[in-house]
């Protein structure tokens, strides 16, 4: 089975999530081929990965800097095209774009299945044919993978070890001479979504009151006892309105409709039969809901209409004519503020999924404290959940996870333990009630964050 997996080399290494994908398809097939599309440097890289046994292509020219997801996923498109493959292998998302956007945009453009969310790839030998039946545990459930297909893969495999007596080879590169892609749908030209200013984020900023523990289960007390008005205001939206808009599922017309002098609401539809319809309606935005559905599926209307999808936007600004939307940016303190040059400018916004009333969510800090933390979330009656740095160490499930990544949250009291208080993880906890921060760092970002802090170790 010929595989290819996609590549991409973020800050001079192999992004996570795409050395998963790669030891997936060396356990599946003995035919495979890496391709990244990135800058010369990236040869150095990816030069490692020759070791394993497989064939590795850098696509490299002046024409592709600076392609966005959209651009990406046309240049891999052709090059994918020419090496006539079976099977694509994608990490989900890279850890620094994140967008997690460029695999269904490359599926839609291939035509071929999409498989998302895949952790493990299980093979079976069928009966009589003697060919091998392959089966995704995906995120939500087993689907049978029917090639031509592409998977999207999770973190659920390392990369293996090369062997010591294996040599390193060379990295092939091409340039648009052998794949041809059309410069005007490259690059920077080719790139609908334009990044315009990216600035430090003071959204969400409150007083910290600093505390000590003894005063912790009391406050929780009083904190109960009051009204339920406590919880911020939601202003995921500013500005003028929009003349046509539209929403897919209720959640995101929640955003939508102060934004909207028309709000047309669609079901979570499949995206071929959502861009048939805008394709004829064109309205001036569609905002999706950025959970697991929206996130695999706005990609690939945004490939059909060939149009600027934004993912995971904390909120939105227009000015009547064009959606300003913002999300936190790769260092973790900064926000971008991005804007759509083409119709329907698209955007997958973060809409909030819990009722819980109180939460006590742990980070990295106590890792070794879970029990702890459960106990004081059974004494409190609280919903336990974590940030990012948990869920990396494997300590906590994915569902659990508040960030950009993961929920937005707005409870009554949000309790975070351990959490330094990356912007990542502070902007879907912002419409909380009462934020209460225990950290030992007194200079801890979470602090800037919070309505009360503890400095102190959990
Ligand atoms: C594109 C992208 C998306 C991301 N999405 C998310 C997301 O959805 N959610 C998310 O959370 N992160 C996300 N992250 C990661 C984020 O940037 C941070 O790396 C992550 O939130 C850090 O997790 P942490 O606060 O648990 O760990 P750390 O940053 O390591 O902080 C641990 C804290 O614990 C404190 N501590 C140590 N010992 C104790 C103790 N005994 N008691 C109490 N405190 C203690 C330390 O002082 C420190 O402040 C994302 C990152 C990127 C690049």
């Amino acid at each position: 089975m010929k595989t290819v997996v996609c590549v991409k080399v973020c800050g001079g290494e192999i992004n996570p999530f795409d050395e998963s994908a790669l030891e997936c398809a060396l356990t599946l097939s003995s035919d495979v081929t890496v391709l990244s599309m990135g800058p010369e440097s990236a040869a150095e890289a990816l030069k490692p990965l020759t070791r394993l046994g497989v064939r590795v292509i850098l696509l490299s020219d002046k024409i592709f800097a600076g392609s966005d997801t959209l651009a990406t996923a046309y240049i891999l498109e052709r090059a994918i095209k020419k090496l006539d493959a079976d099977m694509i292998l994608c990490g989900r998302q890279s850890v620094d774009g994140d967008t997690a956007q460029v695999g269904p945009m490359l599926s839609q453009n291939l035509g071929i299945s999409l498989i998302a969310g895949t952790i493990k790839i299980k093979t079976d030998k069928t009966d009589k044919t003697n060919e091998r039946k392959m089966i995704a545990e995906t995120r939500m459930g087993e689907v049978r993978i029917d090639t031509p297909a592409l998977v999207t893969v999770e973190r659920g495999y390392f990369l293996r070890f090369p062997s010591i007596f294996s040599r390193e080879g060379e990295v092939e590169h091409w340039d648009n001479s052998d794949i041809n892609c059309d410069p005007n749908r490259c690059g920077l030209d080719g790139s609908p979504t334009r990044v315009l200013k990216t600035f430090e984020n003071e959204r969400g900023r409150r007083s910290c009151k600093f505390i000590s523990f003894d005063e912790f289960l009391p406050l929780i007390e009083d904190l109960k006892s009051r009204r339920d008005d406590d919880r911020r205001e939601k202003q995921r939206y500013s500005g003028e309105r929009l003349k046509n808009v539209w929403a897919v599922g209720e959640k995101a017309a929640e955003i939508a409709r102060p934004m909207a002098e028309k709000l047309t609401v669609t079901d979570e539809l499949d995206p071929r039969e959502i861009a048939a319809m805008a394709e004829k309606d064109m309205p001036d935005a569609i905002l999706w809901n950025s959970d697991f559905w929206g996130r695999n599926n706005a990609p690939i209307a945004a490939a059909i209409l060939k149009t600027g999808l934004c993912a995971d936007c904390t909120s939105i600004e227009t000015d009547g004519e064009i959606l300003y939307m913002y999300r936190p940016a790769r260092s973790g303190n900064i926000t971008a503020k991005i804007k759509c040059v083409t119709k329907p400018q698209m955007a997958t916004v973060r809409t909030e999924s819990t009722s819980a009333d109180i939460i006590v969510s742990g980070g990295r800090g106590v890792s070794d404290k879970i029990d702890k933390l459960y106990s004081l979330a059974d004494k409190i009656g609280a919903e336990v959940c974590s940030s990012r740095g948990l869920v990396d160490m494997g300590k906590m499930q994915y569902e659990r996870q508040v960030g950009l990544t993961g929920r937005q949250v707005a409870p009554k009291i949000y309790i975070a333990v351990g959490i330094s208080g990356a912007v990542h993880h502070t902007c879907a906890i912002e419409d909380s009630g009462t934020i209460i921060a225990i950290n030992p760092d007194k200079d801890a970002r979470i602090f800037d964050y919070a309505d009360y802090g503890i400095v102190a170790e959990f």
